[in-house]
């Protein structure tokens, strides 16, 4: 197949990689010149460049570009694109892209990797980035079935498990456990540079190990992305952030209180809940 690229960084770039490496032939649009150059070095993409009419006969065209840029990209690619190219994206929100853009093209299916690091752009592209990760899909009702069958058999040699949900119910999901993550993990991280002492801020820079690792992971990454994510799914991420403000405020009284049953007991039942999402 002929696949088109729009965007291409960590996201773009790892899905270059192997979807070439599954004998697909990969074009590349970016902004600027040398991450096109950077890309074909790679070997992310078979050719690329800043022109968007370098995808006029491509088969199907992933939009991999920041969550603000989708929508605005896709306007203008369509203009080049015969009807029967199939388009999808892979934006961390899904129903203020699918309403920005299923209205206006057929063949479209939304869509999302959920699989990233801590690094962006081109240089961060790596292979193998979506195995054995959920890959989500976002049909509507008018979304023909073969647009549908051509994605799955996709995102099924980038090794990942497809899942189907409404944008909507996607968006919710996603705040739980992606979008919350972030501010919560950036909040640990500010607070703890709050620390005034310098001798005690060095002493826990020093000792901060696997714990503050895993935790603050999320809260060090891509921050136009992190920004982009509470823009676009505004509503969601705020009842998610009270949920969340309200824990904390029970925690806090629970210590206060010097409740140490209540708060063992809270424990534990994060300790049995936590592998429903893990494993
Ligand atoms: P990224 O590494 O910053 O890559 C985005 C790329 O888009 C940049 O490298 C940039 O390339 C290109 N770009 C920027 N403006 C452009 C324009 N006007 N026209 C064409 N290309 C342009 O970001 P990313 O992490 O791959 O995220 C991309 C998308 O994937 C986002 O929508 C995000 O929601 C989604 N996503 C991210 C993750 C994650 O964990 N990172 C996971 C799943 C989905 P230049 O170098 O040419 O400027």
């Amino acid at each position: 197949m002929k696949i088109g690229i729009v965007g291409l960084g960590l996201i773009g770039g790892s899905l270059g990689f192997d979807l070439r490496s599954h004998g697909h032939y990969i074009l590349g649009v970016s902004r600027r010149p040398s991450t096109c150059e950077k890309a074909i070095a790679m070997g992310c993409v078979d050719a690329a460049g800043v022109e968007m009419n370098l995808l006029t006969t491509v088969d199907v065209v992933f939009i991999c570009t920041p969550i603000g840029l989708i929508v605005p990209k896709f306007a203008e690619l369509i203009h080049y694109l015969p009807t029967s190219c199939i388009i999808t994206d892979v934006g961390s929100v899904k129903a203020s892209i699918v309403q920005g853009m299923a209205p206006h093209w057929q063949n479209f299916v939304g869509g999302h990797p959920m699989a990233g690091t801590a690094d962006s752009g081109i240089e961060a592209a790596q292979r193998d980035l979506f195995v054995d990760r959920p890959y989500v899909l976002t049909p509507t009702a008018i979304t023909p079935k073969p647009v549908i069958e051509v994605i799955e058999g996709l995102v099924s040699q980038l090794g990942s498990k497809i899942y189907h949900c409404s944008p909507e119910a996607h968006d919710s999901a996603v705040s739980w456990i992606s979008h919350l993550p972030v501010m919560v993990s950036a909040s640990l991280i500010t607070t703890c540079m709050g620390e005034r002492n310098p001798q005690v801020l060095e002493l826990a820079q020093n000792l901060a190990s696997s714990g503050f690792r895993d935790t603050s992971r999320v809260g060090g990454g891509n921050p136009e992305l992190g920004m982009m994510m509470a823009r676009y799914n505004r509503q969601a991420l705020l009842a998610s952030l009270q949920q969340y403000r309200h824990h904390i405020d029970a925690a806090i009284d629970m210590i206060e209180r010097e409740d140490w049953q209540a708060l063992e007991e809270k424990l534990a039942s994060t300790q049995q809940a936590r592998p429903l999402f893990t494993e």
